[in-house]
């Protein structure tokens, strides 16, 4: 337990570490960090307190983590390829998991997304399903947005006969505070192209329930 909890402070980096690193993102870094100390003692704490040494850092390494997807070139370079086989039915990858935080309260929301296509002349390899999902959660977001952003994507990289995503999520913002309802889970889709026909969307539904 104690081990844990001091490779977490080496992890994060204690004085020595990773306060002396170099460049403008340590700068941002101690920015956020010192703002996060300003909370913590106008909260009243007592910043002596062992165990809030260098929470206003690791909460900033924390947000750069989970904002990453702001930062400049974090976008997912996707390579299409030519839709050789001539394939024409839905490609899916679904349960693909995902973290996000909520750009109202700035606490986590997470779930899992299901995402499909059916190519035209394009196809993109299957691990960039989860890359593009990555790449739009990694932000303060909203879970409409996060959808609505994951099947535009495809449907600008691919120019596929359609497209479409679900995503289901549960929002600590619903379960710890307000109405407290633990355990809801918010669905989403969005849809383009050829899934706005009901016998499609309805294949989706069928291989989205397959086990
Ligand atoms: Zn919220």
């Amino acid at each position: 337990m104690n081990r844990d909890h001091r490779t977490v402070i080496d992890d994060c980096g204690a004085e020595d570490g990773a306060r002396q690193e170099g460049g403008s993102n340590q700068a941002q870094l101690e920015r956020i960090a010192s703002h996060v100390r300003a909370i913590l003692v106008e909260l009243g704490l007592d910043l002596t307190d062992h165990n809030l040494k260098d929470t206003d850092i690791r909460v900033a390494k924390l947000y750069e983590e989970m904002f990453h997807g702001l930062k400049e070139g974090s976008e997912p370079r996707v390579t299409t390829f030519p839709n050789e086989e001539g394939y024409s039915h839905m490609v899916m990858e679904k349960d693909i998991p995902f973290y996000s935080m909520c750009s109202h309260h700035l606490v986590p929301f997470y779930g899992r997304a299901h995402m499909a296509y059916i190519p035209a002349d394009r196809i993109i390899g299957l691990s960039k399903f989860a890359r593009i999902l990555e790449f739009y959660a990694k932000r303060p977001q909203l879970q409409e947005r996060l959808t609505e952003q994951v099947v535009g994507f495809l449907e600008e990289k691919l120019h596929p006969l359609g497209a479409m995503v679900v995503i289901d999520a549960r929002h600590l913002c619903v379960e710890m505070r307000g109405v407290k309802k633990p355990g809801a889970l918010t669905v989403t889709s969005a849809i383009r192209g050829i899934f706005h026909q009901r016998p499609v969307r309805a294949e989706f539904l069928d291989l989205l329930r397959r086990s």
